[in-house]
């Protein structure tokens, strides 16, 4: 060998927030689903080491919860030493080199994490999170020992360190669990303290940060640090996640410091794999090492990079098209378990006193809006102490996803009796998560305004039916703000059409707003629960949008729904007199779309009775008011 430099092309594979998904099922839909499952990811693994000599696999966190399947495994009895954890098998199988934890790995305590990290046959690391005796809750690093091969097959043996980070905010989200056993420290300090070290005895500095990409100032404590952690000396590549999106892309194309196209944070090669197994990230280095005996001592560099992102499907219209069969071993590891949850979903998770349905959503009537506002506010009013919120009133919106919108098939309708997780899917369909935004009175005010798009105005003249709302009207764009009492006044137009634009600024629907029968003023302030969709401005509602967020929560509103269930004994979610049509002088009839089914409960519902049959499988309604 002469004055040749040497030259190892390492390749980096990552999966992030699997959340439970080894097999590609949809568990809430009882389905096949192409989007989602490490059993597809596996096959992209397989083909990604097929075509390099040198690989190494590592996974950034929340694996263990986020499906039935992981409810499942954590109730009591279900987890044995003897088989282990199935996530844990499926990635043993897999041949990972490293992993780290996310934030949804406490969400069943500290000995279920205990109990399913002690099966795993690659290290775990974390280094922000310290026992209560001072300790390191996990090793922070590890360094890993491997023979690669150079471009011309001679082997060399690399130190390869790496760090684990998550998110610091554990201990807001599982306070409970966590307070007085762990605390958790910033991502960026303890990278400081840590990666000197690690880069003095190794070739190779990666570091598995469970956090998404921000470019806010920093301040300290960051959820979303990976882009600040760039800025920690010593880091040749960084695994980032916690945000289930897709690096790079365009996601963060509006960020300083961030190159969406190459892949870089500050510079630092970064990938993100999104989440469920929808992704496999990729970063390939070129290593090069100077060929001078003498600089025998650490002395590879990146000389280039590139990185990748591989999807499991490729969406065409509505259908997502696989791009990635499931492999079946992977698949066969985890069915035991995988079947044993089908059937757990079977069964009672609690009771309703009450039957819950949304035939008459649209008419303020309507217990499963008030049993996921119960769910919400419960969930989220221990979350507010950290937000320095806690004394404002807190308000809870939700919308109908299932008022009949699609079809006479797309209603609610369990009876009362116990409920099962497909009726907790049904009652929530959508994954979003929980948020929590501060709006003034004046926007509370705009919020129920723009919610009111979905009526039709009425004419308090006709007697004869009127139609309430368009046929398919978007029902998920009609929040009910529970804590609220207010009347609605469909004699006026709406002030808002139907995609959020403020049309006649001379109208209002909304009358009599108030908050514990005190009138809303303009400049009250209010914490409004509700989902991120809605928060982050779908629908163009006033009031959401970033700069109203107090509460990215880390939650599922299903889950949060779930819960609640699981943790009272009943639950009676009679629908809350939030707001009712003020009655127009003359009598009206207000006409609207149900079922045959909906006759069954019309003496929940004074004033609604029968009118005929519609078209599309609808039988026709009418609310009398006056
Ligand atoms: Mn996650
Ligand atoms: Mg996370």
């Amino acid at each position: 060998m002469s004055g040749r430099a040497s030259r190892v092309r390492l390749r980096l594979l990552e999966t992030s927030d699997l959340h439970m998904f080894v097999h590609d099922y949809d568990y809430y839909q009882d389905r096949q689903d192409n989007t989602v499952g490490l059993a597809k990811v596996a096959t992209l693994i397989a083909a990604a080491r097929a075509e390099a000599a040198n690989t190494l696999l590592f996974d950034n966190g929340d694996i263990i919860q986020g499906n039935p399947l992981g409810d499942y495994m954590a109730l009591s009895g279900h987890l044995s030493a003897a088989r282990g954890h199935p996530m844990i098998r499926a990635m043993n199988r897999l041949g990972y080199d490293a992993a780290t934890i996310g934030n949804h790995e406490f969400n069943y305590g500290l000995e279920f994490l205990d109990a399913v990290l002690g099966g795993a046959a690659f290290p775990f690391v974390c280094a922000n999170i310290e026992t209560a005796a001072g300790a390191s809750f996990l090793p922070p690093t590890t360094v890993l020992e491997r023979d690669l091969v150079d471009e011309d097959g001679t082997v060399h043996r690399l130190r390869i360190g790496v760090i684990g980070l998550v998110t610091p905010q554990i201990m807001i989200w599982d306070k409970a669990r966590l307070e007085g056993r762990i605390t958790a420290g910033d991502i960026v300090d303890a990278a400081a303290r840590h990666v000197p070290a690690l880069r003095q005895g190794c070739d190779l500095v990666l570091a598995l940060c469970h956090a998404g990409i921000s470019d806010a100032p920093r301040r300290g404590g960051e959820e979303n640090a990976a882009l600040h952690l760039a800025a920690v000396p010593g880091i040749d590549a960084i695994f980032a996640g916690h945000a289930h999106r897709v690096f790079p892309g365009p996601d963060y194309a509006a960020l300083a410091g961030v190159d969406c196209a190459r892949g870089t944070l500050g510079g630092v090669p970064a990938v993100m794999p999104g989440f469920w197994g929808s992704h496999l990230g990729m970063i390939d280095l070129m290593l090069e090492r100077d060929a001078a005996p003498a600089a025998a001592m650490s002395a590879w560099r990146v000389a280039d990079f590139h990185v990748e992102v591989r999807p499991i499907y490729r969406r065409a219209g509505r259908d997502a098209l696989p791009l990635a069969a499931a492999d079946p071993a992977v698949l066969a590891d985890v069915t035991p378990e995988h079947q044993a949850t089908l059937r757990w979903m079977e069964q009672p998770v609690g009771r309703s006193t009450v039957p819950i349905n949304t035939f008459f959503s649209l008419l303020g009537n309507d217990a499963a809006l008030t049993l996921v506002n119960d769910a919400q506010a419960w969930y989220a009013r221990p979350l507010l102490a950290a937000t320095g919120h806690a004394d404002l009133p807190l308000l809870s919106a939700a919308s109908p996803f299932k008022a009949g919108g699609a079809g006479p098939d797309s209603f609610v309708d369990i009876p009362a009796g116990p409920l099962d997780m497909k009726d907790m899917a049904n009652l929530y369909m959508f994954a979003n998560t929980i948020c929590a935004l501060k709006v003034s009175g004046i926007e509370l005010h705009e919020w129920l305004e723009r919610s009111c798009a979905v009526f039709n105005q009425i004419d308090p003249a006709d007697p004869s039916p009127q139609e309430l709302a368009a046929p398919r009207a978007a029902s998920y764009l009609f929040d009910t703000i529970a804590g609220l009492t207010y009347e609605i006044d469909l004699s006026q137009p709406a002030r808002y059409d139907r995609d959020g634009v403020l049309v006649r600024p001379d109208a209002r629907r909304i009358v009599a707003l108030a908050h514990q029968g005190r009138a809303v003023l303009p400049q009250d302030s209010f914490i409004v629960v509700t989902n991120n969709y809605r928060a982050d401005g779908g629908g163009a509602f006033p009031g959401t949008g970033g700069g109203h967020l107090v509460l990215q929560a880390p939650d599922l509103n299903r889950d949060v729904i779930v819960r609640y269930v699981m943790q009272h004994p009943e639950v009676t979610p009679v629908p809350a007199p939030i707001w009712r049509f003020r009655l127009l002088g003359r009598q009206v009839t207000l006409a609207f779309n149900g079922t045959a089914e909906t006759e069954r409960h019309l003496s929940r519902q004074p004033g609604v009775t029968r009118l005929g049959d519609g078209t599309g499988g609808f039988i026709r309604y009418g609310l009398r008011l006056g």
